[in-house]
């Protein structure tokens, strides 16, 4: 980041998105027959690519070869821009100088992965809150404990407050040894999280390494390995605006270089006879099979147009809009934004709420048909948080970006309000 100024209050709004995003300008058609510019606050499920990733995209396309193996000239150069997009990754979360950058296809695959790198017989401690990208890979394995393999996973229930929560994770921490503490560094729900400096200390302290979801911490803040001193990161490129396709788990090595590979096949073995295979060490060795090359190159773009951005910008944009969504929200009777924590300070911009007695799908759908407006509506993908929060039939999220203004906050918040008065 470069310290320039950081835009602040509305004279940020005045100028626009912070980057330009593709399809910012597309029109939707609404229910009486006009159409409106499309309002997408539903960035945390899937961001609009950036307008530089579409540009690298277009340049790159026409080099597309084979990786690593090819001997061709354009091999060479899409073998070159696969590594280079590697490292740009890792030096986007801040990668320590040892640390492994793994070309995934998701969060999701991402988490996997790591579930299948934990050393045998490593427990595993997780939170309730998460959603279930980072809690089923590891239930699974704790059913795999129960069939043999001899890992554990444990589901802690979280407290009332961050302040208890830290307690109860401190006095699990003392109770067992475990091998891996992860959790989400911004919930997908809320955008709360607890303090990652105190739960990494509280980790360490303990000698258990720590993840963490990186799906919605990543986009909307930026993150540094280094500086947290988290073990592992994962994320997203398709929240991070690049396309669906390609995500990155980057973290310490060791487990990584001897783990169980995450595919068997090509490009992830070193020799194989009939009667032995001799696995690469990390990276190659979760990423067998021809990778996503063109994914890995526009996730890259991604994390240098947001490292590009002055220091602060991101977090200044994000917060501006999340508090003017937030206090909107909240002046409208009927209207309850959730919250997991009193105590949670500085969430990320994924604001959830329910509408009176609404059903939230019916919601979301007016809001598209009449307004325009996308957001999201359901679980979530965290049945366990929604069932905490007293939403176990659904509720309805709005999450902002980069490429979010002023007017669609504005919009929504104008919408929701016309519904209420006027009744559905
Ligand atoms: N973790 C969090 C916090 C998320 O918000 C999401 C997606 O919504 C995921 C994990 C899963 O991400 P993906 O679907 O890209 O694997």
């Amino acid at each position: 980041a470069s310290g320039a100024a950081v835009p602040t209050g509305r004279a940020a709004f005045d100028r626009g998105p912070l980057l330009a995003v593709t399809g910012a300008s597309t029109t939707v058609p609404l229910v009486d027959g006009t159409s409106r510019t499309y309002a997408n606050l539903d960035c945390a499920a899937s961001a609009p690519a950036l307008a530089s990733v579409a540009a690298r995209v277009a340049e790159v396309l026409p080099l597309y070869a084979s990786v690593h193996r090819g001997a061709g000239y354009l091999s060479q150069v899409s073998t070159a821009l696969y590594e280079a997009s590697r490292q740009s990754i890792a030096r986007f979360v801040g990668a320590r100088e040892d640390d492994v950058a793994i070309v995934t296809r998701n969060t999701t695959d991402s988490l996997n992965l790591l579930a299948g790198v934990v050393p045998e017989g490593g427990a595993v401690l997780v939170l309730d809150v998460e959603h279930h990208a980072n809690l089923l890979p590891w239930v699974q394995r704790s059913t795999g404990a129960r069939s043999g393999t001899g890992r554990v996973a444990t589901v802690l229930p979280i407290a009332e407050t961050v302040a208890a929560t830290l307690d109860a994770l401190r006095d699990e921490l003392a109770r067992r040894p475990y091998a891996l503490l992860t959790l989400t560094g911004a919930s997908n729900v809320t955008g709360e999280s607890l303090p990652l400096d105190r739960v990494v200390a509280l980790a360490h302290a303990a000698g258990t390494r720590v993840a963490v979801d990186g799906a919605q911490l990543v986009p909307h803040r930026g993150f540094s390995l280094a500086a947290s001193d988290v073990d592992y990161v994962a994320f997203s490129g398709h929240k991070t605006y690049a396309p669906f396709g390609a995500g990155a788990l980057v973290g310490r090595r060791d487990w990584l270089d001897t783990g169980t590979p995450y595919l068997a096949g090509g490009g992830a073995v070193r020799d194989v006879r009939t009667d032995r295979t001799v696995w690469q060490p990390a990276p190659a060795r979760h990423e067998a099979g021809s990778p996503n090359v063109l994914g890995a190159i526009a996730l890259a773009q991604a994390c240098d147009t947001l490292a590009a951005l002055p220091a602060g910008a991101l977090e200044a944009h994000e917060q501006a809009l999340r508090e003017r969504l937030v206090t909107g929200l909240e002046a409208i009777d009927g209207v309850r934004v959730a919250r997991i924590w009193p105590d949670a300070v500085d969430p990320v911009g994924v604001v959830t709420f329910t509408v009176g007695d609404l059903n939230p799908g019916l919601v979301a759908a007016y809001l598209s048909a009449e307004h325009g407006i996308g957001v999201r509506d359901g679980r979530f993908c965290a049945h366990p948080l929604l069932a905490r929060l007293g939403a176990s039939h659904g509720a309805v999220r709005a999450s902002v970006g980069v490429g979010t203004t002023v007017e669609h906050v504005d919009r929504l918040v104008a919408a929701l309000t016309t519904l209420l008065t006027r009744g559905p």
